[in-house]
């Protein structure tokens, strides 16, 4: 039966359950989709999806014609919650039950792979599913090096097939500033070009070529909406104190020493960061924030808050007064000031905070999240303090990692070694945990930092199937889950990101 199983439905991520049934489901010229009003969004980008051209319906029962197939909100089970689905095939009809269209959502993914498998014939089965954890994220680093709109509108298409949810977009770095802010233009100006970048193979020499770009305001909207259409939030990143640079050399006044700064052309942490001693500053980055907030309607906005170097905090005598003022113990306490501060304005607009492990030294501010990146211990604190908590630690999600240790066998990465197996086996929920702590475990991530990941082509090899490992990891469940058995079903998904035009690694 296991083997019928791999075979007939290799489905990726694997299914909370599955029922095989004997007989197959044709898809036809004259099959049509029936919808109840709030699942014509839904149809409409299965429609698209399709083999053959089908005509969409509306119905306002939940009755299925034979030859057809039916999505409906109608008829759900509190088992399924907001992003399940139940996925019925018969010999006579398919039919996708949820109670949200984000549930229809994902229904439609796996459809999508068994008729790409079947070639217009699918095999009768019925599957209940439901995804284990509401944050399964990829992050892309766009301050190292750019990506094109058309690419990022790939990965996010590539990512709702594996029914991941959330796009962490790191928008700002020392090496430049990506997003357009209307009220300080000497950020795109200034802070989005370098003078030049370390060659891959060699990285203390540069190459001496100008490296430039930034995405407009409307660019952003348009990615934001395309993702709010495949249930995927986009989660902005602008880093502060620290990974600054950019923005330091944009408006120098806003750092300890007032400069001049230049936008790094290195790789590495950066000694100069925000002044915290400086109102210029915070009130700076709060109308940043504003146009942040006005163009992702994210809940959570990530804030950065790791690798800030407290050197220049040191021999800041506007740091040092803050410090004295604010009766704060050292330049730990002046970090974590400047992440409270922060959070509150962005509580006050309705917002939550979420930045690396780093904001737990020096105290975390009361609403935030982590996301632990060190190891899962920063995430294993904040959830005992009743913060909520994203996993991603180097050890299973950072991959920037080499995928082989034949190093020379590999394109230049920054170092690591991650394999498939590794990511797989990945658990995010520390067995430290209480069950009440558990709750706190909002999910999992894949990080791909791009210092050495300057196209597309890379990027995807890097992303890729390590991403589709993780996708199983944050949305079935850990004791179903087997390396072999996912190789194995491996084999016919792999084609499917092929034809989405995706470069993985063989
Ligand atoms: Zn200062």
């Amino acid at each position: 039966m296991q083997k019928i199983i791999q075979v007939r439905y290799p489905i990726i991520p694997k299914p909370a359950q599955l029922t095989a049934s004997d007989g197959e489901f044709t898809l036809t010229t004259s099959t049509c989709i029936w919808v109840n009003p709030e699942a014509l969004g839904v149809a409409k980008h299965l429609q698209k999806l399709l083999p053959l051209p089908l005509s969409v319906k509306e119905t306002d029962n939940d009755a299925v014609p034979a030859g057809d197939i039916l999505l409906t909100t109608m008829g759900g089970n509190s088992l399924l919650g907001v992003e399940g689905y139940q996925l019925t095939i018969s010999p006579s009809a398919v039919v996708i039950r949820a109670n949200q269209p984000a549930g229809l959502f994902y229904g439609v993914q796996t459809l999508r792979q068994l008729i790409s498998i079947g070639k217009g014939s699918i095999h009768a089965v019925d599957i209940v599913d439901w995804p284990r954890f509401p944050w399964r994220g990829i992050m892309l680093d766009v301050g190292r090096h750019l990506f094109p709109i058309v690419f990022i509108k790939r990965l996010i298409d590539v990512m709702a097939f594996h029914k991941l949810n959330v796009f962490h977009w790191h928008l700002t770095e020392d090496q430049g500033w990506r997003i357009e802010i209307k009220k300080y233009p000497k950020l795109t100006k200034i802070g989005s070009r370098r003078s030049a970048t370390p060659i891959p193979a060699d990285r203390e020499k540069l190459d001496g070529k100008a490296y430039k770009g930034y995405y407009t305001q409307a660019q952003i909207k348009e990615i934001v909406a395309y993702a709010r259409d495949r249930f995927i939030t986009v989660v902005p990143e602008i880093e502060m104190p620290g990974h600054s640079v950019a923005a330091l050399a944009s408006y120098p006044e806003l750092g300890c020493t007032g400069g001049p700064y230049k936008v790094t052309n290195y790789w590495g942490i950066e000694k100069n960061v925000y002044c915290a001693g400086n109102e210029q500053a915070f009130s700076f980055l709060q109308n940043v924030l504003d146009e942040v907030l006005s163009l992702f309607p994210s809940k959570f906005i990530h804030i950065g808050g790791d690798e800030c170097p407290k050197g220049s905090w040191e021999q800041c005598p506007k740091c040092q007064d803050a410090i004295h003022r604010l009766d704060l113990e050292n330049e730990h306490g002046l970090q974590s000031y400047f992440i409270r501060r922060i959070e509150s304005y962005l509580n006050a607009k309705g917002r939550r905070l979420i930045g690396w492990d780093e904001i737990l030294e020096g105290g975390l501010a009361p609403n935030a999240s982590v996301m632990s990146w060190r190891g899962v211990e920063g995430g294993l604190q904040a959830v005992k303090e009743g913060h909520d908590v994203v996993m991603t630690p180097t050890s299973h999600c950072y991959f920037d990692y080499y995928q082989s240790e034949n190093v020379g066998s590999e394109p230049p990465a920054i170092g690591g070694f991650l394999p498939l197996e590794t990511v797989y086996a990945f658990e995010p929920v520390p067995s430290q945990c209480t069950q009440e702590e558990a709750r706190h475990l909002l999910g999992a991530q894949g990080n791909l930092w791009t210092e050495y990941v300057p196209t597309p082509e890379q990027a995807g090899y890097m992303l890729f199937p390590r991403a589709t490992a993780l996708a199983e990891v944050v949305w079935s469940a850990a004791e179903g889950r087997n390396f072999t058995d996912f190789q194995q079903r491996l084999q016919s998904f792999l084609p499917q990101l092929k034809k989405m035009g995706i470069n993985y690694r063989k």
